[in-house]
């Protein structure tokens, strides 16, 4: 069916949306007493209505149990983390074993540079994008010289062609090959924070992986975004935050996948804590420690309640709903967004371009030529939260949870309003 820049039409569509009654599960910010249109579930997530409910649970039990919690609250703490690992694994495509839930994405981006970067003389260099999240960048330089390497040789950044918007899967794979032996890891956003660009992480796992490097995933855009197949792709690791696109609030508890190759050795070079020690043996504070057989092994400290409860909340959600659902209303919704968008810009006369490439999850990134911060400020003053990405680039990403046809068609009114009325 054609799409149509109509009120009657988003509507239409909302109607035969399966997933619409879940907007209702959400809370949305107000600007002017009305609902926003939100379009910044890529950076954090919306607050889902039951959330709430699962925190106050641990308040109370901490309020009555205080202790004892640890062992006889309706859903014990010592253990708490473990009800995350099976619905995770269906949105990354991982078995349960290879994930755990601990700390914030770019600490176990390191604690994972722990075990899967071990640079030698010989194989030490690291293949990223270019420009990768800032983050990231800090990560590995640290990392790199950490160990003694110089940044500069042992960083290997994947560029764009000139004049183009997105990486070319070639490109990657021939860098990779070209490094070959001097190649000890692969580490790339699997969905790029800026342009929104999926790669191809099953081709890039592959060819990381036949040159014999380890090969990694920062999966903060990815997760719950798009179709991960971590285990069958074979990759070695990988970790995201939960509060994007997996609403689970902000700051809270990161995800984290190791392939089960990995999994049950206690040669594996790995900072180790109690809470990564058999629970059969926990307690008997033994100084020898011996792993879980799970990707548990990984964990540190006893898991933050506080933080992990917000994410249970928000994978119930999940399991409800199922990727699939989600991943289908998402390619229809950031369609006819794209619709909207090039229906007004023919209206208004070339003021802006996407630079989001086909191959995308949620986001679409719109270049705004001419002056774009007032246009975006005036998207914000009328109830349009995007955000802003220097030099020119506001990001959308209407995320199929919460985000309805309609907020697409009145985006579309609110931004020609603001750009005929000679505000960009
Ligand atoms: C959001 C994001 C992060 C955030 O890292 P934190 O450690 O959770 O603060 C890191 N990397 C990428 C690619 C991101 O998009």
């Amino acid at each position: 069916m054609p799409f149509q820049n109509t009120l009657e039409f988003a509507r239409s569509l909302d109607e035969n949306d399966p997933l619409r009654k879940y907007r209702d599960e959400f809370h949305f910010p107000k600007v002017d007493g009305k609902q926003v249109i939100y379009f910044t579930g890529n950076s954090l997530g919306l607050q889902p209505k039951r959330t709430k409910k699962f925190v106050d649970e641990v308040m109370t039990d901490w309020e009555e149990l205080a202790v004892e919690g640890h062992f006889h609250s309706e859903k014990p703490w010592w253990d708490y983390h473990e009800r995350l690992a099976s619905p995770l694994a269906k949105v990354v495509g991982a078995k349960t074993k290879e994930i755990t839930v601990m700390n914030t994405l770019t600490v176990n981006l390191h604690l994972l540079m722990v075990s899967f970067y071990r640079p030698t003389l010989k194989r030490y260099k690291i293949i990223c994008e270019e420009k990768a999240f800032p983050s990231d960048q800090y990560m590995f330089q640290s990392q790199v010289k950490f160990h003694g390497f110089d940044p500069n040789d042992a960083l290997v950044e994947i560029k764009k062609r000139d004049g183009e918007n997105q990486w070319r899967t070639e490109d990657v794979i021939a860098k990779i090959n070209e490094i070959g032996e001097e190649l000890a890891l692969v580490l790339i956003g699997g969905v790029n924070y800026y342009t929104g660009q999926v790669f191809d992480m099953g081709a890039i796992t592959k060819a990381g992986k036949s040159v014999g490097a380890h090969v990694g995933w920062d999966l903060a855009h990815a997760a719950g975004n798009v179709e991960l197949k971590l285990h069958d792709w074979g990759a070695d690791f990988a970790a995201w935050c939960s509060y994007k696109y997996m609403n689970s609030g902000p700051g809270n508890a990161s995800g984290v996948f190791i392939n089960e190759r990995h999994l049950g050795k206690d040669d594996i070079p790995r900072f180790e804590g109690w809470w990564g020690t058999k629970k059969k043996t926990r307690f008997l504070m033994k100084p020898e420690f011996e792993p879980m057989e799970n990707a548990d092994a990984w964990q540190i400290s006893n898991a933050p309640i506080l933080s992990v409860a917000p994410y249970l909340a928000s994978l119930e959600m999940f399991e409800e709903v199922g990727m699939q659902a989600l991943i289908e209303k998402r390619k229809k919704i950031v369609s006819y967004l794209e619709f909207v968008l090039h229906e007004i810009d023919k209206e208004v006369e070339s003021t802006f371009e996407i630079i989001t490439p086909e191959d995308r999850g949620c986001q679409l990134s719109v270049f705004l030529h001419g002056q774009g911060r007032p246009l975006f400020d005036y998207l914000m003053k009328n109830g349009v939260i995007t955000d802003w990405r220097e030099p020119n680039v506001i990001r959308l990403a209407p995320a199929p949870f919460y985000c309805s046809f309609e907020d697409m068609y009145h985006f579309g009114q609110i931004l020609k309003k603001g750009i005929l009325e000679g505000v960009s």
